[in-house]
Protein backbone atom coordinates (compact mmCIF):
# COMPACT_ATOMS: atom_id res chain seq x y z
CA UNK A 1 0.00 0.00 0.00
CA UNK A 2 1.30 3.85 -1.04
CA UNK A 3 1.51 5.30 2.04
CA UNK A 4 1.59 9.40 1.30
CA UNK A 5 2.22 12.05 3.81
CA UNK A 6 1.68 15.76 2.73
CA UNK A 7 3.19 19.03 4.94
CA UNK A 8 1.50 21.80 4.75
CA UNK A 9 1.79 25.70 4.96
CA UNK A 10 5.02 25.91 4.60
CA UNK A 11 5.92 29.34 5.14
CA UNK A 12 9.50 29.11 2.66
CA UNK A 13 10.02 26.08 1.02
CA UNK A 14 13.64 25.96 -0.56
CA UNK A 15 13.36 23.52 -3.27
CA UNK A 16 16.83 24.56 -5.19
CA UNK A 17 14.88 23.88 -8.32
CA UNK A 18 15.67 27.50 -10.75
CA UNK A 19 12.20 26.44 -12.22
CA UNK A 20 10.21 26.73 -9.53
CA UNK A 21 8.77 29.34 -7.55
CA UNK A 22 10.44 32.68 -7.90
CA UNK A 23 13.01 32.11 -10.32
CA UNK A 24 15.87 32.54 -8.47
CA UNK A 25 18.57 29.50 -7.90
CA UNK A 26 16.69 28.48 -4.60
CA UNK A 27 13.79 27.80 -6.32
CA UNK A 28 11.26 29.44 -3.08
CA UNK A 29 8.01 28.59 -3.03
CA UNK A 30 5.71 30.70 -0.31
CA UNK A 31 2.96 29.14 1.44
CA UNK A 32 3.87 25.91 -0.02
CA UNK A 33 3.59 21.76 0.82
CA UNK A 34 5.65 19.14 -0.44
CA UNK A 35 3.61 15.27 -0.73
CA UNK A 36 5.99 12.51 0.55
CA UNK A 37 5.29 8.93 -1.21
CA UNK A 38 7.58 6.50 0.35
CA UNK A 39 11.67 7.49 0.34
CA UNK A 40 10.79 10.00 -2.71
CA UNK A 41 9.22 13.67 -3.00
CA UNK A 42 5.83 13.36 -5.44
CA UNK A 43 5.02 16.39 -5.57
CA UNK A 44 6.07 20.46 -4.37
CA UNK A 45 3.77 23.38 -5.32
CA UNK A 46 1.43 25.98 -3.31
CA UNK A 47 -0.25 24.48 -0.14
CA UNK A 48 -4.00 25.31 -1.67
CA UNK A 49 -2.71 23.05 -4.74
CA UNK A 50 -1.74 20.18 -2.51
CA UNK A 51 -2.74 16.68 -3.67
CA UNK A 52 -4.53 14.61 -1.21
CA UNK A 53 -2.33 12.45 1.20
CA UNK A 54 -3.17 9.37 3.35
CA UNK A 55 -1.67 12.04 6.35
CA UNK A 56 -1.10 15.23 6.86
CA UNK A 57 1.73 17.59 8.68
CA UNK A 58 1.17 21.27 9.75
CA UNK A 59 4.46 23.22 9.35
CA UNK A 60 2.22 26.15 10.97
CA UNK A 61 4.45 28.47 8.64
CA UNK A 62 7.49 27.24 9.45
CA UNK A 63 10.53 27.07 6.68
CA UNK A 64 11.71 23.73 5.33
CA UNK A 65 14.73 23.09 3.58
CA UNK A 66 16.62 19.85 1.85
CA UNK A 67 18.45 18.07 4.27
CA UNK A 68 21.88 18.79 4.29
CA UNK A 69 24.68 17.56 2.00
CA UNK A 70 27.85 16.93 4.67
CA UNK A 71 30.00 16.12 1.79
CA UNK A 72 33.23 16.14 3.80
CA UNK A 73 34.13 14.57 7.35
CA UNK A 74 36.24 12.26 9.41
CA UNK A 75 34.00 10.20 11.72
CA UNK A 76 36.24 6.69 12.01
CA UNK A 77 38.12 7.91 14.82
CA UNK A 78 38.39 6.92 18.90
CA UNK A 79 39.41 9.44 21.28
CA UNK A 80 39.25 13.37 21.07
CA UNK A 81 42.27 16.02 21.07
CA UNK A 82 40.84 18.33 23.78
CA UNK A 83 43.90 19.03 24.97
CA UNK A 84 45.39 20.00 21.69
CA UNK A 85 42.84 22.57 21.31
CA UNK A 86 42.69 24.42 24.66
CA UNK A 87 46.51 24.67 24.00
CA UNK A 88 46.12 26.31 20.47
CA UNK A 89 43.06 28.31 21.63
CA UNK A 90 45.22 29.63 25.10
CA UNK A 91 47.95 30.77 23.57
CA UNK A 92 50.07 27.97 24.31
CA UNK A 93 52.78 25.41 22.69
CA UNK A 94 51.76 22.01 22.19
CA UNK A 95 53.98 19.90 20.16
CA UNK A 96 51.78 16.40 20.51
CA UNK A 97 51.62 14.84 17.58
CA UNK A 98 48.29 16.12 15.48
CA UNK A 99 46.53 13.04 13.50
CA UNK A 100 48.87 11.03 14.87
CA UNK A 101 47.42 11.14 18.04
CA UNK A 102 44.16 10.09 16.48
CA UNK A 103 46.13 7.12 14.44
CA UNK A 104 47.46 5.66 17.74
CA UNK A 105 44.03 5.65 19.80
CA UNK A 106 41.98 4.64 16.15
CA UNK A 107 44.44 1.60 15.51
CA UNK A 108 44.06 0.77 19.77
CA UNK A 109 40.59 0.94 19.08
CA UNK A 110 38.26 -1.83 18.53
CA UNK A 111 35.62 -2.44 15.46
CA UNK A 112 32.58 -1.89 18.17
CA UNK A 113 34.29 1.09 19.89
CA UNK A 114 34.55 2.81 16.13
CA UNK A 115 31.58 1.87 14.72
CA UNK A 116 29.96 3.62 18.08
CA UNK A 117 31.42 6.47 17.82
CA UNK A 118 30.07 6.79 13.88
CA UNK A 119 27.13 6.40 14.71
CA UNK A 120 26.45 8.84 17.50
CA UNK A 121 28.59 11.54 15.03
CA UNK A 122 25.93 10.28 12.93
CA UNK A 123 22.83 10.84 15.26
CA UNK A 124 24.09 14.31 16.22
CA UNK A 125 24.74 15.50 12.53
CA UNK A 126 21.00 14.06 11.56
CA UNK A 127 19.33 16.28 14.83
CA UNK A 128 20.91 19.12 12.99
CA UNK A 129 19.47 18.55 9.54
CA UNK A 130 22.30 16.80 7.89
CA UNK A 131 20.87 13.52 5.79
CA UNK A 132 23.92 12.55 3.46
CA UNK A 133 27.51 12.36 5.11
CA UNK A 134 30.63 11.65 3.03
CA UNK A 135 33.24 9.86 5.94
CA UNK A 136 36.71 9.00 5.34
CA UNK A 137 39.23 6.44 6.69
CA UNK A 138 42.66 8.16 7.45
CA UNK A 139 43.71 7.37 10.69
CA UNK A 140 44.83 4.13 10.76
CA UNK A 141 47.18 4.28 8.21
CA UNK A 142 48.28 0.40 7.59
CA UNK A 143 46.31 -2.00 5.35
CA UNK A 144 44.32 -3.62 7.95
CA UNK A 145 43.16 -0.19 10.40
CA UNK A 146 42.47 1.73 7.31
CA UNK A 147 40.39 -1.52 5.21
CA UNK A 148 38.26 -1.55 8.98
CA UNK A 149 37.93 1.94 8.70
CA UNK A 150 36.08 1.75 5.44
CA UNK A 151 34.44 -1.25 6.24
CA UNK A 152 32.60 0.53 9.31
CA UNK A 153 31.80 3.52 7.68
CA UNK A 154 30.49 1.38 4.58
CA UNK A 155 27.73 0.40 6.96
CA UNK A 156 26.84 4.11 7.61
CA UNK A 157 26.74 5.65 3.98
CA UNK A 158 27.42 4.75 0.57
CA UNK A 159 29.80 8.31 0.17
CA UNK A 160 33.01 6.16 1.91
CA UNK A 161 36.46 7.41 0.71
CA UNK A 162 39.62 5.85 1.05
CA UNK A 163 42.64 8.41 2.59
CA UNK A 164 45.43 5.84 3.39
CA UNK A 165 47.40 9.22 2.11
CA UNK A 166 46.00 11.21 4.90
CA UNK A 167 50.05 11.46 6.26
CA UNK A 168 52.80 9.57 5.86
CA UNK A 169 52.39 7.02 8.32
CA UNK A 170 54.76 7.36 11.26
CA UNK A 171 55.84 3.47 10.23
CA UNK A 172 57.65 4.79 7.31
CA UNK A 173 58.72 8.20 8.58
CA UNK A 174 61.97 7.58 6.79
CA UNK A 175 60.37 5.80 3.51
CA UNK A 176 58.29 8.14 2.11
CA UNK A 177 57.94 6.41 -1.26
CA UNK A 178 57.39 3.41 0.21
CA UNK A 179 54.24 4.52 2.32
CA UNK A 180 53.18 5.32 -1.23
CA UNK A 181 53.76 2.32 -2.72
CA UNK A 182 51.87 0.58 -0.15
CA UNK A 183 48.82 3.06 -0.34
CA UNK A 184 48.73 2.37 -4.29
CA UNK A 185 49.30 -1.17 -3.96
CA UNK A 186 48.11 -3.50 -1.16
CA UNK A 187 46.52 -0.88 0.76
CA UNK A 188 44.32 0.09 -2.26
CA UNK A 189 43.52 -3.38 -3.12
CA UNK A 190 42.28 -3.65 0.60
CA UNK A 191 40.15 -0.75 0.37
CA UNK A 192 38.88 0.12 -2.94
CA UNK A 193 36.01 -2.73 -2.59
CA UNK A 194 34.54 -0.59 0.44
CA UNK A 195 35.08 2.80 -1.20
CA UNK A 196 33.56 4.85 -4.22
CA UNK A 197 35.94 8.19 -3.50
CA UNK A 198 39.95 7.97 -2.96
CA UNK A 199 41.37 11.56 -1.89
CA UNK A 200 44.94 12.55 -1.06
CA UNK A 201 46.14 15.25 1.17
CA UNK A 202 48.04 17.43 -0.96
CA UNK A 203 49.94 19.59 1.42
CA UNK A 204 53.67 20.41 2.17
CA UNK A 205 54.30 17.95 5.28
CA UNK A 206 51.70 15.60 3.73
CA UNK A 207 51.92 14.52 0.16
CA UNK A 208 53.38 16.71 -2.73
CA UNK A 209 52.33 16.90 -6.31
CA UNK A 210 53.86 14.03 -7.98
CA UNK A 211 52.71 11.65 -4.45
CA UNK A 212 49.11 12.89 -4.99
CA UNK A 213 48.80 12.36 -8.50
CA UNK A 214 50.22 8.86 -8.29
CA UNK A 215 47.47 7.76 -5.23
CA UNK A 216 44.60 9.36 -7.53
CA UNK A 217 45.65 7.61 -10.38
CA UNK A 218 45.62 4.22 -9.09
CA UNK A 219 42.43 4.75 -7.50
CA UNK A 220 41.03 5.81 -10.64
CA UNK A 221 42.71 2.58 -12.36
CA UNK A 222 40.70 0.49 -9.32
CA UNK A 223 37.34 2.64 -10.15
CA UNK A 224 37.43 5.04 -7.14
CA UNK A 225 36.81 8.91 -8.01
CA UNK A 226 38.82 11.09 -6.84
CA UNK A 227 38.35 13.83 -4.65
CA UNK A 228 41.29 16.26 -3.11
CA UNK A 229 42.57 18.07 0.25
CA UNK A 230 43.59 20.82 -1.23
CA UNK A 231 45.56 24.19 -0.71
CA UNK A 232 44.75 24.50 2.86
CA UNK A 233 47.70 25.53 4.59
CA UNK A 234 49.44 26.63 1.82
CA UNK A 235 49.55 27.57 -2.05
CA UNK A 236 50.15 24.22 -3.56
CA UNK A 237 49.54 22.01 -6.88
CA UNK A 238 46.50 20.45 -5.23
CA UNK A 239 43.79 22.52 -7.00
CA UNK A 240 45.25 22.63 -10.35
CA UNK A 241 45.86 18.75 -9.69
CA UNK A 242 41.92 17.83 -9.34
CA UNK A 243 40.65 19.81 -12.12
CA UNK A 244 42.95 18.18 -14.22
CA UNK A 245 42.07 14.03 -12.92
CA UNK A 246 38.42 15.61 -13.02
CA UNK A 247 38.31 15.01 -9.45
CA UNK A 248 34.42 15.70 -7.73
CA UNK A 249 35.38 17.95 -5.74
CA UNK A 250 39.14 20.57 -3.98
CA UNK A 251 38.66 20.56 -0.72
CA UNK A 252 39.89 23.58 1.43
CA UNK A 253 40.84 25.91 -1.46
CA UNK A 254 41.72 28.61 1.43
CA UNK A 255 45.17 29.45 -0.50
CA UNK A 256 44.50 29.74 -4.48
CA UNK A 257 46.35 31.85 -7.00
CA UNK A 258 44.09 33.52 -9.61
CA UNK A 259 44.88 30.11 -11.88
CA UNK A 260 43.38 28.01 -9.53
CA UNK A 261 40.45 30.16 -9.16
CA UNK A 262 40.19 30.34 -13.15
CA UNK A 263 40.88 26.13 -13.12
CA UNK A 264 37.73 25.74 -10.96
CA UNK A 265 35.96 28.03 -12.30
CA UNK A 266 36.28 25.94 -16.27
CA UNK A 267 36.13 22.38 -15.10
CA UNK A 268 34.12 19.96 -13.41
CA UNK A 269 35.62 20.43 -9.79
CA UNK A 270 33.28 21.44 -7.04
CA UNK A 271 35.54 23.92 -4.96
CA UNK A 272 34.40 22.74 -0.98
CA UNK A 273 34.72 24.93 1.86
CA UNK A 274 35.30 23.86 4.69
CA UNK A 275 34.99 27.31 7.32
CA UNK A 276 34.85 24.83 10.70
CA UNK A 277 38.38 24.78 10.25
CA UNK A 278 39.68 27.88 10.28
CA UNK A 279 37.56 28.58 13.05
CA UNK A 280 39.19 25.82 15.18
CA UNK A 281 42.60 26.99 13.88
CA UNK A 282 42.45 30.82 13.76
CA UNK A 283 43.53 30.81 10.19
CA UNK A 284 42.34 33.08 7.08
CA UNK A 285 39.06 31.96 5.95
CA UNK A 286 38.65 30.83 2.33
CA UNK A 287 37.43 33.62 -0.29
CA UNK A 288 34.18 32.05 -0.93
CA UNK A 289 32.96 35.38 -3.05
CA UNK A 290 36.14 35.36 -5.47
CA UNK A 291 35.20 31.64 -6.47
CA UNK A 292 31.38 32.38 -6.86
CA UNK A 293 32.37 35.42 -8.52
CA UNK A 294 34.52 33.80 -10.84
CA UNK A 295 31.31 31.18 -11.59
CA UNK A 296 32.96 27.98 -9.41
CA UNK A 297 30.23 25.71 -7.96
CA UNK A 298 31.12 25.94 -3.92
CA UNK A 299 29.95 23.49 -1.62
CA UNK A 300 29.84 23.97 2.29
CA UNK A 301 30.66 20.99 4.63
CA UNK A 302 31.69 20.31 8.34
CA UNK A 303 34.97 18.50 8.06
CA UNK A 304 34.63 17.05 11.01
CA UNK A 305 37.28 15.68 12.75
CA UNK A 306 38.90 15.54 16.12
CA UNK A 307 41.92 17.35 15.54
CA UNK A 308 40.97 20.77 13.42
CA UNK A 309 37.41 20.86 13.31
CA UNK A 310 35.13 19.07 15.42
CA UNK A 311 31.51 20.64 14.93
CA UNK A 312 28.82 17.95 12.79
CA UNK A 313 26.84 21.30 12.39
CA UNK A 314 26.18 22.54 8.76
CA UNK A 315 24.09 25.69 10.15
CA UNK A 316 27.37 26.51 12.34
CA UNK A 317 29.72 26.84 8.73
CA UNK A 318 26.64 28.55 7.08
CA UNK A 319 26.90 31.09 9.51
CA UNK A 320 30.79 31.26 9.12
CA UNK A 321 30.29 31.91 5.68
CA UNK A 322 28.04 34.27 5.61
CA UNK A 323 29.44 36.43 8.45
CA UNK A 324 33.31 35.93 7.12
CA UNK A 325 34.33 33.95 3.95
CA UNK A 326 31.60 36.48 2.08
CA UNK A 327 28.26 34.86 1.05
CA UNK A 328 24.68 35.64 0.93
CA UNK A 329 22.60 33.62 2.91
CA UNK A 330 20.78 32.47 0.13
CA UNK A 331 24.51 31.35 -1.82
CA UNK A 332 25.13 29.47 1.94
CA UNK A 333 21.98 27.79 1.83
CA UNK A 334 22.57 26.19 -1.57
CA UNK A 335 26.11 25.43 -0.97
CA UNK A 336 25.43 23.55 2.07
CA UNK A 337 22.79 21.22 0.07
CA UNK A 338 23.05 21.18 -3.34
CA UNK A 339 26.75 22.27 -3.44
CA UNK A 340 27.46 19.42 -1.02
CA UNK A 341 24.90 16.64 -3.63
CA UNK A 342 27.53 18.30 -6.70
CA UNK A 343 30.56 17.23 -4.79
CA UNK A 344 29.47 14.01 -4.20
CA UNK A 345 27.99 13.68 -8.10
CA UNK A 346 24.03 12.99 -7.05
CA UNK A 347 21.33 14.05 -8.02
CA UNK A 348 19.12 13.06 -5.53
CA UNK A 349 19.75 14.81 -2.73
CA UNK A 350 20.27 18.53 -2.02
CA UNK A 351 16.88 19.60 -3.94
CA UNK A 352 13.01 19.20 -3.04
CA UNK A 353 11.57 18.30 -6.48
CA UNK A 354 9.47 15.47 -7.54
CA UNK A 355 11.52 12.17 -7.80
CA UNK A 356 14.09 13.71 -5.17
CA UNK A 357 15.09 11.41 -2.03
CA UNK A 358 12.45 12.10 0.56
CA UNK A 359 15.34 14.06 2.83
CA UNK A 360 14.56 17.48 4.43
CA UNK A 361 14.55 19.82 7.55
CA UNK A 362 11.40 21.92 8.87
CA UNK A 363 13.12 24.52 10.67
CA UNK A 364 11.90 26.50 14.03
CA UNK A 365 11.75 29.91 11.83
CA UNK A 366 9.79 31.31 8.70
CA UNK A 367 12.79 31.61 6.63
CA UNK A 368 16.37 29.53 5.59
CA UNK A 369 17.84 33.58 6.38
CA UNK A 370 17.61 32.34 9.89
CA UNK A 371 20.37 29.55 9.61
CA UNK A 372 23.07 32.62 9.90
CA UNK A 373 20.78 35.36 11.35
CA UNK A 374 20.33 33.34 14.60
CA UNK A 375 23.95 31.33 14.75
CA UNK A 376 24.12 28.55 17.39
CA UNK A 377 20.90 28.47 17.91
CA UNK A 378 19.18 24.76 17.75
CA UNK A 379 16.66 25.83 14.47
CA UNK A 380 15.98 22.03 13.07
CA UNK A 381 12.90 21.02 14.59
CA UNK A 382 11.95 17.93 12.49
CA UNK A 383 13.78 15.83 10.00
CA UNK A 384 12.54 13.36 7.31
CA UNK A 385 15.17 10.90 5.40
CA UNK A 386 13.59 8.76 2.98
CA UNK A 387 10.21 9.73 4.22
CA UNK A 388 10.17 8.83 7.61
CA UNK A 389 10.58 11.20 10.34
CA UNK A 390 14.51 10.33 11.90
CA UNK A 391 15.15 13.66 14.58
ZN1 LIG B 1 39.43 16.78 5.77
Amino acid sequence: MATTTAIHNIGSLVTNDPALGDGGPLGLIADAAVVLERDRVAWVGPTDKAPDADTTYDADGRAVIPGFVDSHSHLVFAGDRTQEFNARMSGRGYSAGGIRTTVAATRAATDAELDANVARYLREALRQGTTTFETKSGYGLTTHDEARALRIAAQHTDEVTYLGAHIVSPDYADDPAGYVELVTGEMLDACAPYARWVDVFCEKGAFDGDQARAILTAGKAKGLTPRVHANQLSYGPGVQLAVELDAASADHCTHLTQQDVDALAQGNTVATLLPGAEFSTRAAWPDARRLLDAGATVALSTDCNPGSSFTSSMGFCIALAVRDMGMTPDEALWSATAGGAAALRREDVGRLTPGARADLALLDAPSHVHLAYRPGVPLVSRVWRDGEIVG
